[in-house]
């Protein structure tokens, strides 16, 4: 039987992403910041862009941030920086959103899917592993749903065979990879290059779109300041043939302002998901997101997770039932993702044998993506946790 929980007139509408909730909190301070903008006409490389550049920089401990126009074209640019060429072979992981494997092609470079961890949804190492040839010159991990990929055991198989490590930091800016020996590292500083996006739903959105690309190496940095701008490092000198890849200052003048938040918004996040957690705890047909492996089990408050999605698998359950159940509920959810990489028409090859995808294949109708943002409360999570669980046990 299934319960109709009634929602208390006073509950807010439950959203996906609360992008207008989080903005009347910084209104102020982002209208001025953008009106600034405005009002000195420096919209392109103006002094706001190197600005954020400067405070990520500082915010990450990396050496250099370069910005740019998107999160695909950081990962595009950041391969161009690294010098792949046609043929070259980069390994990537199956369970990702399609920007990853969509720039490998657009390269001409080939694409290796691998399957995922069960436990993680990350890249998994032994597939990598296995996945290595005499051509493959890149891995890139995706820090999936805001918890880095291993990149201890990631970065040791690239030292080992010569490989570059790109990561797709797109959905995991702000969280902290934890070394087995304690040290720690902020995502996107750990392999040779990373990218993120400022996409309007990330961690660290803008209102519009952006990206940017990290790297602690100060020559692939200076070779991706000239791609992003034509090739040029001496005005009209095209060097290397480049793209038109831009920040614009109105989106680093909300972006700064955000910047200054985003540990605010990520615990936020992780305090939502917690809240989501103990209502699941004790649910046999749920599995809640694992933390990183090397933090502790009880890491309840620690940045290894930021939460960009709040993702369970669900079993013996029909997952796309619940989805409407929860649709007709008024909670919108997401599946992130519903079709394996190397199953997409535009990525299939013949190579590829469906035994060695057997657990993105099992996730794909596995799991669902709960409302997640920094506005959600307690009676919302609430009211959203016991729809769940009462459609599960019905
Ligand atoms: C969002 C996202 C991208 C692409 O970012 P855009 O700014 O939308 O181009 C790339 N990779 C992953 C994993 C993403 O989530």
């Amino acid at each position: 039987m299934k319960t109709n929980f009634v929602i208390s007139s006073d509950m807010k509408k439950i959203q996906m992403v609360d992008l207008k909730g989080q903005y009347n909190k910084i209104k102020q301070d982002v209208d001025n910041s953008v009106l600034e903008v405005l009002d000195s006409t420096a919209f392109i490389n103006g002094p706001r862009v190197h600005g954020f550049q400067k405070n990520l920089e500082n915010y990450l401990g990396v050496k250099h941030v370069i910005p740019c126009a998107n999160g695909t074209d950081a990962l595009q640019i950041a391969m161009m920086g690294l010098g792949l060429e046609p043929g070259d072979e980069v390994i990537t992981a199956d369970f990702t959103f399609a920007a990853t494997v969509e720039v490998i092609a657009l390269l001409r470079l080939t694409p290796v899917l691998v399957d995922v961890d069960p436990v993680t949804f990350n890249i998994d190492v032994e597939a990598i592993k296995n996945a290595i040839t005499p051509k493959t010159k890149a891995i890139v991990p995706v820090h999936l749903f805001g918890m880095c990929a291993n990149m201890e055991a990631i970065m040791q198989i690239a030292e080992q065979h010569n490989l570059f490590v790109i990561e797709d930091n797109a959905q995991a800016i702000g969280a902290t990879y934890r070394y087995s020996d304690g040290r720690k590292a902020k995502a996107g500083t750990i392999g040779h290059v990373a990218s993120t996006s400022f996409f309007p739903s990330k961690n660290l959105g803008c209102y519009g779109d952006g990206g940017a690309i990290f790297t602690n190496d100060d020559d692939l940095a200076h070779t991706i300041r000239g791609i992003v701008n034509h090739g040029m490092y001496v005005r009209y000198h095209h060097d290397v043939v480049g793209v038109n890849s831009r920040l614009d200052s109105v989106q680093a003048a909300v972006l700064d302002i955000k910047l200054k938040r985003l540990d605010e918004y990520n615990a936020a996040r992780q305090k939502a998901a917690n809240a989501y957690n103990k209502a699941f705890s004790g649910q046999d047909h749920i599995i809640t997101p694992s933390r990183q492996k090397s933090c502790s089990e009880v890491c309840e408050n620690c940045d290894c997770h930021v939460f960009h999605q709040y993702t369970l698998r669900v079993l013996n359950t029909d997952r796309d039932a619940l989805v409407k159940h929860l649709n007709d509920n008024g909670i919108p959810c997401g599946v992130y993702y519903p079709i394996p990489l190397h199953l997409q028409k535009a990525y299939m090859d013949e190579r590829y044998n469906e035994a060695d995808f057997k657990i993105t294949n099992q996730l794909v109708k596995e799991v669902i993506s709960l409302p997640m943002h920094t506005e959600l409360d307690d009676e919302q999570i609430t009211f959203i946790t016991s729809t769940v669980i009462n459609f599960i046990n019905s």
